[in-house]
């Protein structure tokens, strides 16, 4: 039992150990990029999931599902977004013996599975705004290296779809998406930038996106998430329209915002260290574990223990008494690489004084109890997830530096913040000395201080000049 590999020389395979350490997945299933959602894994999964349904309710959306099967008929009437999928796509074309009239899609993402319905749930403007989500699995033919959780072909997803009266109203959905997804990074400690993609990079049939993008590393970052203004590019095609309040038909304007499991992987590979995944207390399977330690002097550690786990779920938190027959060091080293932001550790002393040890997950000690023992467990809970923020925080702000010329770029050990003047050739220029992306032109303030770009890095112009960044995306 040794430490992981080293994070910032090997990314990957640090990462890769992090997640097996940690027993979130199973990848040894007889298809490449298909997983299996161990236990633990699948308790993460839920604790996602739950923050995920909580603040995208909050905002207004409600739940429904689809079937995962479309019809190719309905498949190809979006152009922009079939060319876009098409090399990813998994075909169902028989049924049983028989050769199906008309194949089948097995949803890489759900537009062309929803649109049909939205024509006809759709009638007047008094059914807008149609916002629904769900959370189900879509499934792309990933020809690239698969990895857990960072580029799979079943992958669990979140996706929202809205219908809008109008542009601005859809722009309206954008924002009030930007902000749940705050909340939700809020929740999970990940620091983030919201990039406004450029035209060669947006969603196949986007008027615009906005990506979600996390650095993990060097230059590196991790699109975790993506929200779209369609206009009526889907609407058109898909004959989604309503009567407006003066009797005119119109075309609705429609908006996705989309999450997947990479939220779970840019957990892992945002807080996780040396010694494996560490979950801040939202997303944890199990907040707490208690870990008895018999002696051979002093009473049986087992019964405080176990009245110590009932007290405290009785607080609402998730508990774990790990009764196996195994030395306390060994437990100790399990719970870390699962990333459980606390333990507690009670033996004969802590049986007679109604106490417990907390050490959390960064190895900070502290005594619970007797007086207020439930509360203090409470308060090492929050003070773990402050300083895991606060890390996470540092991390971030180190993560970028400013350009002040494309020499900049070249191999660069950060992501770069500078001017851009919007120009596709001035983009491509910045990718190559780069080489990696063009992220996009921030939504909301620059990470850290500095004086706003005056000029394009590449061109010099100074008209229209945004805060671009660029990266190596994963
Ligand atoms: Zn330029």
């Amino acid at each position: 039992m040794g430490d992981l590999p080293d994070r910032s020389a090997a990314f990957f395979e640090w990462y890769l150990a992090a997640v097996d350490a940690a027993e979130l997945t199973d990848k040894r299933y007889p298809v490449k990029g298909m997983n299996v959602w161990t236990p633990y894994g699948f308790l993460a999964r839920r604790q996602m999931d739950r923050i995920l349904v909580e603040e995208i309710e909050r905002s207004g959306a409600r739940p429904v599902e689809f079937p995962a099967l479309i019809p190719q008929t309905e498949f190809q009437k979006e152009k922009e977004h079939i060319k876009g999928f098409d090399a990813q796509v998994y075909w169902v074309t028989r049924g049983g013996a028989t050769e199906l009239d008309v194949p089948l899609v097995l949803r890489p993402t759900s537009e062309t599975a929803m649109y049909p319905m939205f024509a006809l749930w759709v009638r007047s403007h008094q059914d807008l705004p149609l916002t629904v989500y769900q959370i189900v699995n879509t499934f792309r033919y990933e020809t690239k290296t698969t990895r857990p959780f960072l580029r799979v072909r079943e992958i669990h997803f979140f996706e929202e779809h809205s219908c809008q009266t109008d542009a601005e109203a859809a722009s309206a959905r954008v924002d009030a998406n930007l902000a749940s997804f705050a909340a939700i990074a809020r929740r999970l400690a990940l620091p983030y930038l919201a990039l406004r993609r450029p035209e060669w990079d947006k969603f196949p049939g986007a008027f615009y996106s906005v990506a979600l993008d996390i650095p993990v590393g060097g230059a590196r970052t991790l699109q975790i998430g993506s929200v779209h203004h369609y206009r009526e590019n889907f609407s058109g095609p898909y004959g989604i329209r309503y009567e407006a309040a003066d009797g005119s038909s119109r075309l609705v304007h429609q908006t996705t915002f989309g999450l997947s499991e990479r939220l779970l992987g840019a957990v892992v590979a945002v807080h996780g260290d040396g010694r494996g995944v560490a979950f801040p207390s939202e997303l944890a399977p199990y907040q707490v574990v208690i870990v008895p330690i018999p002696g051979r002097n002093g009473p049986d550690p087992v019964p405080w223990a176990r009245t110590l786990a009932d007290r405290l779920r009785a607080r609402g938190l998730r508990v774990h008494m790990d009764g196996r027959e195994e030395r306390p060091g060994a437990k100790y080293y399990h719970w870390e690489a699962r990333g459980v932001p606390l333990r507690l550790e009670v033996g004969g002393r802590e049986a007679t004084q109604a106490t417990a040890t907390a050490v959390d997950r960064h190895g900070n000690r502290s005594v619970a109890g007797p007086e207020g023992l439930e509360a203090s467990v409470e308060e090492a809970l929050r003070a773990f997830d402050r300083r895991l923020a606060e890390r996470a925080q540092t991390a971030f702000r180190e993560a970028f530096a400013p350009a002040a010329s494309e020499a900049d770029l070249v191999g660069s050990t950060r992501v770069r913040l500078f001017g851009w003047c919007g120009r596709e050739a001035c983009g491509h220029a910045v990718e190559t000395a780069i080489d990696g992306a063009l992220l996009g032109t921030l939504v909301g303030p620059p990470p850290g201080e500095g004086p706003a770009p005056v000029a394009c890095l590449v061109c010099g112009a100074t008209e229209e000049i945004r805060w671009a960044a660029a990266g190596r995306p994963l």
